[in-house]
């Protein structure tokens, strides 16, 4: 609530990295006017001045990026890699808007068709201020997915990060403007959900929410209220469907990086794989063998940190007890050490069942169940069941065959033999389906999403009256059958048809 204060605390060691005020109404309308009062400049300047101020930006973040890394770590506890790697699709993300973005905001010439003595165009414009609401799993990328294809539309952000992370985010405001980026232009506002409330309510003109379904939720209904336009980022369970051709190599161990990588913590990471009965033995003891060599600690030499906060901690441990309750077995991990650690170590599960969360329900964390299927069709029936539709993976030799599982699959993509690397492609949209969510960051959609289109139509005709305005004459009411039968018609045939309508030729 506001005029409270919560603490950000150290997930490697429960130190208090900050104390921050929970942000109310007042200070989060405040926020909201002086990004407004920023845009309005901003949004004058054209695509490639913007994308100019940009591009400096990746060079101030590449330039930053050591001590952001570190400032990721801090607050997430992951290791340094997976914290640069942040950086890296960051800075990445940036300069491919720089590239496309110019081009993409130019107005556009549209085809008039029929209506030949017009000119029809479509501009896209900014809609102004953006609330961006952010969960705590990659607390740069995410604040910059956001962040990014706003700014280069011409708008302003106000971004409420998650209580958890928010300090990478606090951080941004000065790095934008030590690189030209008008200063108000980008607001952080900080707090838990009833500041990410009063966001939605402050007066933004549309609403970028990354989080789980269930807020994603209680997000839209709050934005409903105002008729404002949400992205809604979501959750997954994401699936990768092994297939009997599959090089089991390179397949195990992509599932085990997809499943471990930033401890689970992805929303795109895999959290249930299905295997063709025939090569299921196989698969499973390479992922045993692999999963069993990761280090899982806080310490720098690990691979697999700990859980960035203490109720996620306790959603991954009730699931995997529970799945072990009713029957599944871990062949590596299991249960977390003994005491106050947040570590969760990389467990891999067999023997699951639907009727287990762990194969229904998003984890979110270091944990892989695996099912043996009997082939393709009950694979991808399994993978579709979920009612989340975020990303899956097919892995296969033939990739004519990933292709068409690919295209079965009810998910916003699909990695073919691949995992969680198309999220340092910036040029691919990334977004959902179903309790996954919708709208798309990433990509030429998010400029889309981040603009609206505004039409601007031009009569190049000169004449007094257009044939069709008012009085109404038999003249008027023969041009529409004239038309009426030309657009019908088509090509030369329909042309003749007009003219005999005008001419007075034909009778309807
Ligand atoms: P939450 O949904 O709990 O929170 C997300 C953000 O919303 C936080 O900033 C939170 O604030 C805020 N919030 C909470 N309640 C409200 C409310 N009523 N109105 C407005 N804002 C509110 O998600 P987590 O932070 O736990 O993040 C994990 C989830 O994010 C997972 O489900 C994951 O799959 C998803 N995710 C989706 C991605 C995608 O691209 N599809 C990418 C990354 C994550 P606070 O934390 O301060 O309470």
């Amino acid at each position: 609530m506001s005029g409270e204060a919560f603490q950000v605390v150290s997930p490697r060691d429960r130190s208090v990295l900050a104390t921050l005020p929970v942000q109310g109404d007042g200070e989060v309308r405040q926020a909201v006017a002086t990004a407004r009062a920023a845009q309005a400049g901003w949004a004058r300047r054209t695509p490639a001045e913007r994308a100019r101020h940009m591009r400096h930006l990746a060079e101030v973040l590449s330039r930053e990026g050591e001590a952001l890394a570190a400032q990721v770590r801090a607050e997430t506890g992951k290791p340094l890699t997976e914290a640069l790697a942040e950086v890296v699709v960051s800075v990445d993300l940036i300069r491919y808007y720089a590239r496309v973005a110019p081009r993409y905001l130019h107005p556009k010439t549209v085809s008039t068709g029929w209506m030949v003595s017009k000119g029809g165009a479509v501009e896209r414009e900014p809609y102004g201020v953006i609330g961006a609401i952010t969960p705590w799993n990659y607390p740069l990328i995410l604040a910059l997915d956001s962040i990014t294809p706003a700014l280069f539309a011409g708008n302003g952000v106000v971004i409420k990060p998650s209580e958890f992370t928010p300090l990478t985010t606090m951080a941004l405001p000065a790095i934008l403007e030590s690189a030209g980026i008008p200063a108000g232009l980008v607001q952080v506002v900080t707090g838990d959900g009833s500041t990410g409330r009063s966001l939605i309510q402050g007066g933004v003109d549309r609403v970028v929410f990354t989080g789980s379904t269930a807020t994603g939720r209680k997000v839209m209904a709050t934005a409903a209220e105002g008729l404002t336009p949400v992205t809604l980022e979501l959750g997954g369970k994401d699936p990768a469907i092994v297939l009997e051709d599959a090089d089991l190599e390179r397949a195990a161990r992509g599932v085990v990086f997809g499943g471990f990588f930033n401890a689970g913590q992805t929303c795109i990471s895999v959290e249930r794989v299905y295997v063709v009965g025939s090569v299921y033995d196989d698969f499973v003891s390479r992922v045993q063998e692999l999963a069993s060599t990761l280090r899982a600690g806080v310490d720098d030499a690990c691979d697999v940190g700990p859980m960035i906060t203490e109720p996620q901690m306790a959603i991954v441990k009730a699931q995997v007890a529970n799945a072990l309750a009713m029957g599944a077995r871990a062949l590596t991990g299991g249960a977390a050490p003994e005491g106050e650690g947040r570590v969760f170590p990389p467990t891999v599960l067999v023997d699951v069942t639907e009727e287990m969360d762990i194969l229904t329900e998003e984890t979110f964390g270091p944990v892989l169940p695996i099912v043996a299927v009997e082939n393709e069709d009950e694979a991808v029936r399994r993978a579709n069941a979920t009612g989340y539709g975020l990303f899956a993976s097919v892995w296969t030799r033939n990739r004519r065959r990933g292709l068409a599982v690919a295209r079965r699959l009810r998910a916003g993509g699909v990695s073919i033999n691949d995992v969680l690397s198309h999220y340092g492609v910036a040029s691919l949209p990334m977004g959902g389906v179903g309790k996954s969510g919708f709208g798309r960051r990433r990509g030429l959609d998010a400029l889309e999403d981040m603009t609206r289109s505004k039409t601007i139509f031009t009569d190049r005709s000169g004449l007094k009256r257009e044939p069709f305005w008012f009085p109404y004459t038999p003249a008027s009411t023969r041009l529409m059958r004239g038309v009426l039968e030309w657009r019908g018609r088509g090509g030369v045939s329909g042309v003749a048809g007009l003219l005999r309508h005008i001419l007075g030729r034909k009778e309807a």
